[in-house]
């Protein structure tokens, strides 16, 4: 068994950490407070390879492995979630499914545009009467004279309206519940295809989430992402990869919120001592940090394991359960540490407890992650 990251993971984890210090938390507060999308600061991570991470390098990608993107996703989470969650799902989601299940030609059409960050990427499966239960999806693609015609709303999709790139799915057989679902590609200016108005959030307010609406949007036959009725089987192993990398994002807010616990408790004083040496604080501090190790730990594992090519949905189900709920836990604790401050928005532990949250919901809930859990150890199919 071997603990050491390699030169090279060594080396990217440094890159991700110099930048996130250098461009991401004060200077995303701003952003958050106007909810606005952090387009100047975004637009610096293509050059940096963080919008191709996954992607092979003879499309214009990093090539880089999952722990390479894994320790990536956490530090610039660490930095700012918005960030954070911008590439996530830029690169978990929709530029990954094209770079996993794409046609050499839908491959070389999107992937160097996406990977290079000259355009964005979406990923349509939530609906507004489906999440959780994701195969019970209503959007509609109908064969029509040699293209598809969709019709459908997708809710809640991060990248949504900044997006140029979307990966949709839709149900292409009424019969067939998760076995008629297809994926497509579809591009901004396609008529009938548009994203609503930006939710307002409780948290992420610097990352843009909206509904994907579908009007008699056409798209040519050729945008069918992968086999007909195969949408659902390859939803599932884009959303293994998704987790892990949510299960990162969930460490770097951990991390976030202890770095912001641990200066607070050595500046501020009470009693004639400084926070840092109150017994009960150190406690709480040392349960926090130990926990936020397992969850790294939890999340490596799960990303060695796929780049294994081993089964990952268990380990993924795992670190990302645990981790969501440690980012929880240690952002309350970071502001209960903090007293009143934690409270105000100047404190950045204010905008880390609204972020932490997303983390136990997007890309599966705890619950469903239990779910995945439990069916994997109880044998159930
Ligand atoms: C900021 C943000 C960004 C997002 N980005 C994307 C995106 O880019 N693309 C995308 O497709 N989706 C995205 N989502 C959607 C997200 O994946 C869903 O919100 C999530 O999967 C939960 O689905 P739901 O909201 O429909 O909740 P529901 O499925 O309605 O769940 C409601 C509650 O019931 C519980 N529940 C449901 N089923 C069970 C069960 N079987 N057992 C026990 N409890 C259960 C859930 O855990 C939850 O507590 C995003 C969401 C947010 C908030």
């Amino acid at each position: 068994m071997d603990f050491e990251l390699s030169d090279d993971q060594q080396r990217i984890r440094a890159v991700a950490r110099e930048f996130a210090d250098a461009e991401l938390g004060d200077k995303i507060a701003p952003y958050d407070a106007r909810h606005e999308f952090a387009w100047e600061i975004v637009k610096k991570l293509g050059p940096l390879g963080f919008l191709g991470v996954l992607v092979p390098e003879d499309y214009g990608g990093a090539g880089l492995d999952y722990v390479s993107y894994a320790l990536i996703v956490e530090e610039l989470n660490r930095g700012d979630a918005s960030v954070g969650i911008t590439m996530w799902a830029h690169n978990s989601l929709c530029t990954n499914h094209i770079a996993l299940f794409g046609s050499p030609a839908q491959k070389q059409t999107y992937l160097p545009r996406l990977a290079s960050g000259a355009v964005l990427g979406a990923w349509g499966l939530t609906e507004p009467g489906s999440g959780s239960d994701a195969a019970a999806l209503r959007t509609r693609a109908v064969e029509r004279d040699g293209a598809w015609v969709l019709n459908g709303t997708k809710a809640f999709i991060t990248n949504a309206s900044v997006g140029e790139i979307a990966v949709v799915l839709a149900r292409t057989d009424a019969e067939k519940k998760s076995r008629g679902i297809s994926a497509f590609i579809l591009e901004r200016g396609t008529p009938g295809f548009s994203a609503g108005t930006p939710y307002r959030k409780l948290g992420l307010h610097a990352s843009d989430t909206a509904e994907l609406v579908l009007e008699d949007a056409r798209v040519p036959a050729a945008n069918l992402l992968g086999a007909r009725g195969a949408g659902f089987a390859q939803a599932m192993t884009v959303l293994e990869g998704g987790r892990i990398a949510m299960a990162a994002m969930a460490v770097g807010i951990a991390q976030a919120a202890v770095d912001q616990a641990v200066r607070y408790m050595k500046q501020r004083s009470a009693f004639g001592k400084t926070l840092a040496e109150f017994n009960g604080l150190q406690g709480m501090l040392a349960d926090l940090v130990t926990e936020v190790e397992v969850a790294r730990l939890l999340t490596l594992r799960a990303a060695w394991l796929k780049d294994e090519g081993r089964p990952a949905m268990h380990a993924a189900a795992m670190a990302k359960l645990f981790a969501s709920e440690t980012a929880m836990k240690a952002a309350t604790q970071a502001v209960q540490i903090h007293g009143g401050a934690g409270y105000i928005a100047e404190f950045p532990v204010e905008r880390i407890f609204r972020d932490a949250k997303l983390t136990e919901i997007g890309e599966g809930t705890s619950e469903i992650q239990r779910l995945v859990i439990a069916r994997e150890i109880l044998g159930f199919s």
